[in-house]
């Protein structure tokens, strides 16, 4: 019903950032190989994310706004064993609960669809001429939710977790094209040509692209890769530290830890390094927290890989000032 929908929209849509995670995740898992956002006002006023993916068939567009209809999980929650991003089918349902929503959609090989949902309502389903992939404008978000609004901070500072979820996701996907808008300006894009080094310049700089350097270690269960700023480049928070375990954005502790042990002899009092850690093993490897908007994991050999990250760095920056 209608109160439990907003309820458990709660869960997942906080703020406009969880909106534009989401779509990005769907996004991503529909194989686009570019993503444009457009917002206005920081997404409180509007959110759009068009794609060149998949697309969605005409007969399943009303389906993806029910929710748990899409649910991949059959056995138990485990986000690493499924290889796409979105698992619990309820985002769309959400999302849609709490704004004014437009779908456009095709697959290419049919005549696409326009969905209008408001509220959690279907307005107005009808055939709509697309190229292939999607595109989803999210309007007023809350606008049926007053106390959920009340909470939201300034534009300033809603557009900073904007900025920081799609840094995530260009960071761990740097193969697609990310493109974004704010009031019609260019924030930010990427080239989409795989490499993690543009796109790491794209977000810090060209300074802070050109003092990287590379990490690669292979070891029996962990592929790490990525790339760690010299020292000089130090900053004053710990948020320069981006985690990716098999294309997913995580935070964990341990590994900040072992980021920073590593980094030791090279870190004054309360400075942190820039670096983009990429870990590659098997799914079985990782226990992931069942909340659906949460990025927490536990690797069950957690000291293993706390070593192996530790060691990569420390080795990096010693044979680097050697
Ligand atoms: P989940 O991602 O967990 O399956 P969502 O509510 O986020 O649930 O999305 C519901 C469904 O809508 C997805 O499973 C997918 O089939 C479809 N969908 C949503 N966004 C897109 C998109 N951009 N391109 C293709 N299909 C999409
Ligand atoms: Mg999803």
């Amino acid at each position: 019903d209608d109160l439990s929908n907003k309820i458990a929209a709660g869960e997942v849509v906080e703020r406009p950032a969880s909106v534009v995670k989401e779509l990005l995740e769907n996004s991503v898992d529909a194989n686009s190989q570019w993503i444009k956002i457009e917002l206005l006002e920081a997404g409180l006023r509007s959110i759009k994310v068009i794609d060149d993916g998949d697309g969605i068939e005409p007969e399943d567009c009303e389906k993806a706004f029910f929710r748990h209809a899409t649910s991949k999980i059959i056995d138990e929650f485990d986000l690493f064993r499924v290889k796409t991003l979105g698992f619990r089918g309820e985002a769309l349902a959400s999302i849609s609960s709490v704004s004014q929503l437009t779908l456009r959609t095709s697959t290419g090989d049919q005549t696409g669809t326009e969905m209008i949902v408001h509220g959690g309502e279907i307005l107005s389903q009808q055939k709509h001429t697309k190229r292939k992939g999607t595109e989803i404008i999210v309007e007023n978000l809350f606008y049926n939710t007053p106390a959920r609004l009340k909470y939201l901070k300034t534009i300033h500072t809603e557009l900073g977790h904007i900025t920081e979820t799609i840094n995530k996701m260009a960071l761990s996907h740097p193969d697609i094209r990310f493109e974004c808008y704010h009031n019609g300006k260019r924030m930010f894009f990427t080239p989409g040509n795989g490499n993690l080094l543009q796109v790491i310049q794209q977000i810090y700089g060209k300074k802070i692209a050109q003092n990287m350097m590379k990490i690669e270690n292979d070891s029996l269960d962990y592929k790490i890769t990525g790339y760690i700023a010299k020292p000089e480049t130090t900053r004053s928070n710990r948020t320069f530290i981006s985690l990716i375990v098999n294309g997913r954005f995580i935070k964990n502790p341990v590994i900040n830890k072992a980021i920073l042990d590593g980094y030791h002899t090279f870190l004054p009092i309360g400075r942190y390094p820039i670096v983009v850690l990429q870990m590659e093993m098997d799914p079985y490897l990782v226990d992931v927290n069942v909340h659906p908007a949460k990025t927490e994991v536990r690797f069950s050999k957690e000291k293993e890989l706390f070593d192996i990250v530790k060691q990569s760095v420390y080795d990096v920056l010693h044979q680097q000032t050697l």
